[in-house]
């Protein structure tokens, strides 16, 4: 396309190709070229005829300067042929160095959920840890208690037996005797047992907890993500990110401009274009 050239004109030829005739004055060659009305004339028409003052050129002349002027504007498309074919090139190469990036950020996301996921799943064993830790503690303590209560009844079976044994006893004084000598321990005896109650263990606090986490997560995730992103700050502080998707910077082709954006473009490209962006983003993510 840009190896295009624009075919040269053919020279006018002086005589032959000129045999119109005037419309007003048939009998004469319209050799006179009315630049007002864009009709060919003869000579006596801008002097006497319909023509009278119009600026005219001689039509050869004018033949000239409009196959000049074809030739400049048929330049002129091949320069913008070719200055849409670069683009078309710049958008394909920016397209697929979008894709590129598209796609290791999407690799990067795969990782920090896997992350995350293996952060919730090692929270939820030590919450689960945490209530089989504290279950075990208490329920020894239970198991010691009733130990003891077992310890208790035995002691108070064998007591029944032995003042049982006594108050058989035919001998008063013998009877007598053994009581003094089991006075106290009897007496310990009927006072009121003190009945333990067991403190209920409760993992609401934990429940609670992670009910409210799931909640702040849930609540977080509800709002929709462009207007989370819009508010995340290290969002608003990469400019970049903030154009709508597909935007494009237009520019007329004046020499200041687009030495303006190849040297920006170098710029960015001497940062590392795509894959430098997304340093900096991982940058600024840490
Ligand atoms: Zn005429
Ligand atoms: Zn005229």
């Amino acid at each position: 396309m840009a190896s295009e050239t624009v075919r040269a004109p053919a020279p006018v030829e002086p005589n032959g190709a000129c045999n119109w005739r005037c419309p007003e004055h048939s009998e004469r060659l319209a050799e006179l070229f009315c630049r007002r009305c864009g009709r060919c004339v003869c000579a006596l028409c801008p002097v006497l005829g319909a023509h009278r003052g119009h600026p005219v050129g001689l039509a050869q002349e004018e033949a000239a300067s409009v196959q000049k002027l074809i030739q400049d504007c048929s330049e002129c498309l091949v320069t913008k042929k070719r200055q849409h074919a670069d683009n078309i090139a710049h958008l394909e190469d920016t397209g697929e160095r979008l894709q590129a990036y598209a796609d290791s950020s999407k690799a990067w996301l795969t990782q920090k959920f896997t992350e995350l996921r293996l952060l919730l799943d090692e929270e939820e064993v030590l919450a689960k840890k945490f209530i089989d830790k504290n279950t075990e503690l208490t329920l020894q303590v239970y198991r010691e208690q009733a130990e003891s209560c077992r310890k208790q009844i035995e002691v108070m079976d064998d007591f029944s037996t032995r003042v049982w044994v006594i108050s058989l006893e035919p001998n008063p004084i013998q009877l007598l005797q053994a009581y003094i000598a089991t006075k106290s321990e009897m007496e310990q005896h009927m006072s009121p047992l003190e009945l333990s109650h067991p403190v209920p263990l409760s993992f609401e606090p934990v429940k609670n907890f992670f009910k409210t986490f799931v909640e702040a997560i849930r609540d977080t995730l509800q709002t929709p993500m462009d207007t989370r992103l819009k508010q995340n700050i290290n969002y608003q502080l990469s400019g970049s990110s903030s154009s709508k998707p597909g935007t494009l910077l237009k520019m007329s082709p004046s020499p200041e401009r687009s030495l303006f954006l190849k040297c920006k473009t170098q710029e960015w490209e001497r940062e590392g274009g795509w894959v430098g962006e997304e340093q900096k983003w991982r940058r600024d993510r840490k």
